[in-house]
């Protein structure tokens, strides 16, 4: 039986992924939470885990008591965390949201397992680690991004070197099309409404300022290994065509599937084969239209700000995530407007104490983790600073 983890199990990639795991035979180990502890006990008594772990010390009596007679063990903070990637797993889901994201995954790699990735922030702040991390240790990345399983797809049975490009799709969020003026009044609870997909807050706020696209790029190179200058982004409003790959000889591979996050989850599931995953059939002829446009970078800056972080590498990635981080709190907060987000991102990266990292190499944790400390501080400056 098939050993498996899942960490950020309450939120929507987690939830999703125990859609999954529940319709086939398995070993629940470890699942993690946050202050959602109520979801987090229900799920582990349901799939009867080893383990339950809430990130928050001051949530532990209240799991502990929530599942008290289950058997199950239960433990809280980002050490536990750490000790929860350590039981033995077969397939583990890295789910959490944020850099908050980046150890634990860091920390299953080293038993030399499946880790499927749906936290980007990982790839962007720490991409060549990770990925030597697994190298070293023999295990297997998995790419659950829909965009970069898409890819992943496109590209099994091909030669890397003769691919000339990757594009990578966005559907443009709630404000695509939107003048600059209305953008600067828009509000979080407009900025995550999805038009396509149903996701975390976080993620669907970036979606809407194509911070959750900037991060995909950078996600893309680190994971594929592909030149910046050969990543496209395309604007497709219906979010069927995840991801294109172009080759030497001028063919696209495209891949397409309905906006359901189960697919790419289950893809990463049932590696190296597939297997049946109970998402909507496509019904192409209803859909009757695809349509694609260019990304307009001047209202949304991010883009132009991820080449930039791409341009510099080293620890670039791990500031740009951790200010757009900080920028997006204060937006969900009501303290900054939605486009002062990318202002305060760029700031950050302009910053002398930042940008000398930059020339530092994303090749240990520690270097990682004090820019992520070292951009939040300043974030929060820069943000102080405007009022
Ligand atoms: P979410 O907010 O719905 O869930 C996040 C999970 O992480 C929850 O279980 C939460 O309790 C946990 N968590 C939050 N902060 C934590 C912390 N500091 N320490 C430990 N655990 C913490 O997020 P989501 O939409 O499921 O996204 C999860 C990850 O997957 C993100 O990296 C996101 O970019 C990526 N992703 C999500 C989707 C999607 O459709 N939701 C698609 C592609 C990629
Ligand atoms: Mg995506």
């Amino acid at each position: 039986m098939r050993r498996i983890s899942v960490f950020g199990s309450t939120g929507s990639i987690g939830v999703n992924t125990l859609d999954l795991v529940g319709r086939m035979p398995a070993q629940v180990v470890a699942l993690t939470g946050g202050r959602n502890v109520t979801l987090l006990a229900e799920q582990a008594r349901r799939h009867r885990a080893e383990l339950a772990v809430t990130a928050h010390p001051e949530c532990y009596a209240a799991l502990r008591d929530a599942l008290s007679g289950s058997g199950i063990a239960v433990a809280a903070g980002p050490e536990a965390l750490l000790e929860a990637a350590e039981r033995p797993a077969d397939w583990v889901m890295s789910a959490i949201v944020g850099a908050a994201g980046l150890a634990p995954g860091f920390r299953a790699l080293a038993q030399g397992r499946t880790l499927a990735l749906a936290n980007k922030e990982s790839l962007v702040t720490a991409g060549p680690l990770l990925m030597a991390e697994a190298r070293r240790h023999g295990a297997t990345i998995l790419p659950v991004d829909s965009e970069h399983s898409a890819i992943f797809q496109a590209l099994r049975g091909e030669d890397m070197a003769q691919v000339e490009r990757v594009i990578i799709t966005a559907s443009g969020g709630p404000f695509r099309g939107w003048s600059a003026e209305r953008l600067a009044h828009v509000t979080a609870a407009e900025a995550v409404a999805h038009p396509n997909w149903a996701m975390g807050q976080r993620i669907s706020i970036d979606s809407a300022s194509m911070f959750n696209k900037a991060l995909e790029v950078i996600e893309t190179r680190e994971f594929f290994g592909v030149d910046p200058a050969r990543i496209e982004v395309l604007v497709h409003p219906q979010s069927i065509v995840h991801a294109l790959v172009g080759f030497a000889d001028g063919g696209l591979m495209a891949h397409l599937g309905p906006a359901d996050m189960r697919h790419a989850i289950g893809f990463a599931l049932h590696w190296p084969d597939r297997g049946h995953v109970p998402v909507e059939r496509l019904d192409l002829a209803r859909l009757s239209q695809l349509s694609f446009e260019a990304p307009d970078e001047a209202r949304f800056p991010a883009l132009r700000l991820a080449r930039a972080v791409m341009a510099a590498g080293g620890l670039a990635g791990a500031a740009f995530n951790a200010a757009k981080e900080i920028a997006l709190d204060h937006f969900i907060a009501g303290r900054i407007a939605f486009p002062a987000m990318a202002e305060v991102v760029e700031e950050v990266l302009a910053r002398p104490s930042v940008a000398q990292g930059f020339t530092t190499a994303a090749d240990s944790l520690d270097s990682v983790l004090a820019m992520d400390h070292l951009a939040r501080r300043q974030a929060a400056e820069v943000i102080a600073s405007r009022h």
